[in-house]
């Protein structure tokens, strides 16, 4: 209970937040931004860490199981027949637009995103990373044949019908809280091949592939500081460049709800909600 206490102590007023980060792009006008769930959650994307960075909920598919384990990709197509409505049906938030409104002022030299959602895209972003691919895509992992994940899942709606009628709570990812016997669900191959089909995303156990990784890290050495929004860092693909930036002399701030993996070197942190906090900084800005 005393750590629940502390933790809203130190969140700040939205307004003293935006006043203070729209002082800091002032400063360092050049960002190299980062984003996580928390930009996604106001858009009904649920996300898998608490305000410490725990996990409250069991942790994703690992890419090795999803490879080798028939059981495991039946499994995940069928929860995800439920719960990729939820990313389908997602909405573009004011993080998002604030974030999307900073690029076309100039503050934005990149925003590199862990998110698999193309939210940013959709509120206008065009500088952007997808760190962790994307999900509306799937692509053969044998030839390469890809096709959209709306196709793949409206032809395995029509293979599974008893599943495609379920409902459940929906989850991170494109999953769902759905428990049920799954060794009936057919899966849909490679229409090509007969290959394994995935979606378009770097699961857990997996790399970013080494171009996108050298263009999010070249554009470090453009940027005058390191933002990170929503984030927190606690993986360490996105953490590593905030480690960089800071081995590199570069300011690194966080907004965000809760704790993070870089707390140890931020130079500016606010723990405050997102949108809020964005829009009074663009508002800011656009005063001068
Ligand atoms: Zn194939």
């Amino acid at each position: 209970m005393t750590q629940a206490v502390e933790s809203v102590e130190k969140r700040e007023s939205s307004e003293a937040a935006g006043e203070a980060l729209a002082a800091f792009i002032k400063r360092y006008p050049k960002l190299w931004v980062i984003t996580g769930a928390g930009v996604s959650t106001d858009s009904g994307i649920p996300d898998y860490r608490d305000a410490d960075g725990q996990w409250k909920r069991p942790p994703p598919v690992q890419h090795g199981d999803f490879m080798s384990s028939f059981a495991v990709r039946q499994r995940y197509w069928a929860r995800a027949l439920v719960g990729f409505k939820a990313m389908r049906e997602a909405q573009v938030s004011g993080a998002h637009r604030a974030l999307a409104k900073l690029e076309a002022m100039g503050h934005v030299e990149l925003l590199v995103t862990q998110n698999v959602d193309r939210l940013h895209q959709r509120a206008g972003s065009k500088k952007v990373i997808d760190l962790h691919g994307r999900a509306d895509v799937v692509a053969c992992m044998a030839c390469g044949y890809q096709m959209m994940r709306h196709a793949m899942h409206s032809e395995m709606a029509r293979m599974n019908p008893a599943f495609a009628a379920l409902d459940a709570r929906h989850a991170p990812d494109g999953d769902a809280d759905l428990e049920a016997d799954f060794s009936t669900f057919n899966v849909l191959d490679c229409p090509r091949c007969k290959g394994i089909l995935k979606p378009q995303v770097v699961y857990y156990g997996d790399v970013v592939p080494p171009a996108r990784r050298l263009a999010a890290q070249s554009a470090l050495q453009q940027a005058d500081a390191v933002l990170a929004v929503g984030t927190s860092l606690m993986v360490y693909s996105g953490y590593r460049f905030c480690r960089d930036a800071h081995a590199m002399g570069l300011p690194v701030a966080s907004l965000s709800l809760g704790v993070t993996r870089a707390d140890g070197f931020l130079t500016h942190q606010w723990r405050a909600p997102l949108t809020p906090v964005l829009e009074y900084a663009v508002g800011r800005l656009k005063k001068g």
